[in-house]
């Protein structure tokens, strides 16, 4: 497709595949897990967690009353292999006919596997905004090295968002996360597979994330402002599991996988230089942001977010070493996702200098 014509609804030839999934929404709405599990016919329910969540998923677990059969708070990020066939062990040894997930993209991925090797239900109770939930994208590390994969069985069935979970989440954790999410609405907007639907989810997605983050910094503990994150987020996990992702999830995956820097915070300082270079090439899709973001200048105004809300300045903050910008340079021009402009060594190495430094996104015309 001309990048010309990609985003904002104009597209005149495409594909979309819609997906199963059930998404009760609002405030304190995590007491009504258990009429959810009722609702599938459950009586066996494992809750799998982050070990700094576990009160809060005990508090969640609750309410799924004589349902619950364990809770299990020993989710690792990245879902190491040997966490999950512990994870997956209890599911069996417990005669688990469903899965609760409640915490963030580590908690839900953990409750993947489950769900992948078992073939019981999966339900997620998201505490950040990494749009895991809505994905069927499964992820785990064995030897260092992370595989991904999709399979409809690891899909959640039902989606309980309580903005109340998130009132808990710092400040930075909420931007990074936030920016995160982010990220998934801007690459779909250019993605290959864009379509009308994908185009109007990703920017009501992007519109809600960039004026409702900085109404969370003004008040932490707003829940309409939280409610307003969270919807942005699952929007944007929708876009996820909904479009082709392009260079920025491909850099950011080179650094995580790479050098270990931490998920969201790495997405949060790549994303306005990686905009910088990708906008040019992609006019409708700068519209929408434009719009979306309420500014003429979107990396610009990507770059200040970072700044205003507090998250990692630089990826020489979040642990990259300065000699390792020329790896990333190799990794991520050697096997290049689909992107609207053609990624050569000079992009790459310009976004990842000013990436690396913290400095304003550099103009590619
Ligand atoms: P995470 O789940 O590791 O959470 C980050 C930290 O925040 C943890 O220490 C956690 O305990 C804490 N935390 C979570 N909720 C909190 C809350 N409400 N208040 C305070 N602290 C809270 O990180 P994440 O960014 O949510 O997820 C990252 C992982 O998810 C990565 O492994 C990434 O690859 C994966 N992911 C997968 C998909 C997919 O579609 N498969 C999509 C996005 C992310």
């Amino acid at each position: 497709m001309d990048a010309a014509r990609r985003g904002w609804g104009v597209e005149h030839r495409f594909e979309y595949q819609g997906r199963p999934g059930r998404v009760v929404f609002g405030a304190g709405r995590r007491a009504e897990l258990g009429a959810e599990a009722e609702r599938l016919g459950l009586r066996r329910v494992l809750v799998v967690t982050t070990p700094g969540r576990a009160d809060l998923a005990a508090e969640t677990a609750a309410t799924l009353g004589d349902r619950l059969a364990g809770l299990h708070p020993h989710a690792v990020m990245h879902v190491p292999s040997d966490v999950a066939a512990h994870a997956v062990a209890t599911a069996r040894e417990l005669g688990a006919d469903g899965c609760v997930a409640v915490g963030g993209g580590s908690a839900v991925g953990l409750g993947k596997i489950v769900a992948r090797d078992t073939g019981i239900p999966l339900l997620a109770v998201p505490t950040t905004y990494s749009g895991s939930e809505a994905t069927p994208i499964w992820g785990m590390t064995t030897d260092g090295v992370k595989r991904t994969g999709h399979d409809p069985r690891v899909l959640p069935v039902t989606v309980v968002y309580d903005p109340e979970l998130t009132l808990s989440m710092p400040v930075r954790l909420t931007a990074e996360s936030g920016l995160n999410a982010l990220a998934h609405a801007a690459e779909t907007l250019y993605a290959p597979d864009v379509s009308p639907v994908t185009s109007l989810v990703a920017a009501g997605a992007a519109r809600s994330l960039v004026t409702g983050l900085p109404k969370v910094l003004a008040d932490p503990a707003s829940v309409d402002a939280r409610a307003e994150v969270m919807q942005g987020a699952w929007l944007a996990g929708w876009c996820l599991a909904s479009a082709t992702m392009s260079l920025h999830h491909k850099l950011c995956h080179t650094l995580g996988g790479t050098f270990d820097l931490p998920h969201a915070p790495t997405h949060a300082n790549v994303l306005a230089h990686v905009l910088a270079f990708n906008l040019p090439a992609a006019p409708a899709a700068d519209a929408a942001l434009r719009e979306a973001l309420g500014t003429d200048d979107v990396p610009a105004r990507v770059h200040a977010l970072v700044a205003e809300l507090g998250a990692a300045r630089s990826l020489a903050d979040l642990g990259l070493p300065a000699d390792g910008v020329e790896r990333v340079v190799e990794l991520a021009t050697a096997d290049p996702y689909a992107n609207p402009r053609p990624v050569t060594p000079e992009g790459v190495r310009a976004i990842l200098a000013a990436a690396f430094t913290g400095a304003s996104p550099v103009p590619h015309s």
